[in-house]
Parts: structure tokens; C-alpha cells; sequence
């Protein structure tokens, strides 16, 4: 409460706080775009996790102000198990494959399917298809990714860590997609 907003006229009032985490197999790319997201730089030769818990960073939709909390697996998901209390009070998930290899898209799935018995109900997927400026790698289809995600309520872009296309609008369409009737949160 009394968060300090902007003096334009229509500025947000309300913030919204949310647990938002990162599911995919290696090296897809998870660390690259929380850290083009939240940075804003890429780095080629970045180790292979974010090296905190959770990064934070707000985006704007629809008059609110929504922050997350971004979780990544800190290389958990090469166990192929992670542990319940990393999904635990998520609202939120991005799911991430390798446009150019299609063993993580098959492995992106099994996480949709994981997250839908496992997660909160009302849980926002969305499945982001990395690596799309690799066009001449690519062997996934976009319209695979689209059909997918249709079929399982997810929202679905293609993104990019390195051009950094899609990144921001792939946290902003969960924003969007987030309900905002609870109380906000008092950071
Ligand atoms: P994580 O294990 O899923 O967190 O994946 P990383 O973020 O560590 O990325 C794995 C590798 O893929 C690194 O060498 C990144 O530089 C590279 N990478 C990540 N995102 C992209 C992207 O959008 N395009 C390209 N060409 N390479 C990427």
C-alpha cells in the first residue's frame, strides 16, 4: 500500500505479486530469458542458472502493476524430478522448449501435464518456444507449438533470449492472463 506511482495521469495503482516458475529441460534457455527479462543483456556464456532463488521484475497490463517472483530450477531438472516445493503456490508457469530440438518440446509436454496434476488449479501456463532466431536449426514447427498449447489452454509464443523477441510479451500475456481481484500485494 502507498506504493509511490508515477504523476502521469492513469498511472497504475494496484500491484500484483505472483510466483512464476521455470520448467524445461536443459539448456533451453530458462536462465537467458529471465535474464533478458529481468537485465535486459544476453550472455553467450552465462552459467547455466540464474544463481539467486528468485529474480524479480513488474510489468504494466491493463492498469496494474503485476511483479513476479521468477523461479528457476538451478539445474534441478536434470533429475528429471524436481521437488514439489519448487511449484508449490505457483499462480504462474513458463514452460519452455528448444525450437531446434524436439526431445525438449516431447519433454515441455510431460512438465504441462505434471503442472496440470500437480499445481494449483487455476494455474497460467504458458509454453514458450526458445531459440527462434535459430529459423534455419528449427525442427519444431510453429504450428506444433500453437496446436499444443490450443489444445491445453495454454497461451504459446516463440521467443527468443537472444534477439530478446517475445520476452517481455510472454511474462506480459500471463500478467494479463493473472486474476487481479485479490488484495495486492503490500511490497
Ligand atoms: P537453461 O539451462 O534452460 O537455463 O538454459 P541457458 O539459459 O543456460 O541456455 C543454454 C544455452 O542456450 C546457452 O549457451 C545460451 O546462450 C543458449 N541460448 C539461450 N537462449 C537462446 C536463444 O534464444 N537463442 C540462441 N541462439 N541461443 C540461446
Amino acid at each position: 500500500a502507498g506504493q509511490g506511482v508515477g504523476p502521469s495521469s492513469g498511472a497504475p495503482s494496484q500491484m500484483f505479486q505472483f510466483k512464476l516458475v521455470l520448467l524445461g529441460e536443459a539448456a533451453v534457455g530458462k536462465s537467458s530469458l529471465v535474464l533478458r527479462f529481468v537485465k535486459g543483456h544476453y550472455y553467450e556464456h552465462q552459467e547455466s542458472t540464474i544463481g539467486a532463488a528468485f529474480l524479480t521484475q513488474s510489468v504494466t497490463v491493463d492498469n496494474a502493476i503485476v511483479k513476479f517472483e521468477i523461479w528457476d530450477t538451478a539445474g534441478q531438472e536434470r533429475y528429471h524430478s524436481l521437488a514439489p516445493m519448487y511449484y508449490r503456490g505457483a499462480q504462474a508457469s513458463i514452460i519452455v522448449y528448444d525450437i531446434t530440438n524436439p526431445e525438449s518440446f516431447e519433454r515441455a509436454k510431460t512438465w504441462v501435464r505434471e503442472l496440470q496434476r500437480q499445481a494449483s488449479p487455476n494455474i497460467v501456463i504458458a509454453l514458450a518456444g526458445n531459440k527462434a532466431d535459430l529459423e534455419n536449426q528449427r525442427k519444431v514447427e510453429y504450428e506444433e507449438g500453437a496446436k499444443y498449447a490450443d489444445e491445453n489452454g495454454l497461451i504459446f509464443l516463440e521467443t527468443s533470449a537472444k534477439s530478446s523477441q517475445n520476452v517481455t510479451d510472454v511474462f506480459s500475456e500471463v500478467a494479463r492472463k493473472l486474476p487481479k481481484s485479490h488484495s495486492p500485494a503490500d511490497t
